[in-house]
């Protein structure tokens, strides 16, 4: 993909458990994410989120790919366009959430160092 910085990276295999709740998922995204310093500065950056059915349940572009998971274990060629349609919808919505996580990601690190 040559769009700039707009490059979207799924994870199947092994992907990174969930940031929020430690859990497994059947599938990651990272995602260029740039954000605001409280001093104004933009900082460029790459995002991950992952797929988790505890956190995103009731969210209905994740529940319809999880519910996609758990139908077809292993990804046929025939499904990879539905996959793809749906896993879109995923990462839109996964984009869209990108502050709040940052804050989270933010807490998660300062908590193992032992700052909270
Ligand atoms: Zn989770």
């Amino acid at each position: 993909m040559s769009e700039e910085g707009d490059e979207i990276v799924l994870q199947l295999a092994d992907p990174p458990n969930c940031p929020r709740c430690g859990g497994p998922g059947p599938v990651s995204a990272r995602f260029p994410h740039s954000w605001t310093k409280a001093s104004g500065e933009q900082v460029p950056g790459i995002r991950e989120a992952t797929l988790c059915p505890v956190c995103d349940r009731d969210e209905p572009a994740a529940d319809k790919l999880l519910a996609f998971f758990a139908v077809h274990k292993t990804l046929k060629p025939s499904e990879l366009e539905t996959f793809h349609s749906l896993s879109a919808a995923w990462v839109a919505v996964a984009r869209a959430r990108h502050v709040d996580q940052q804050q989270l990601a933010d807490e998660y690190e300062r908590s193992r160092n032992g700052e909270l």
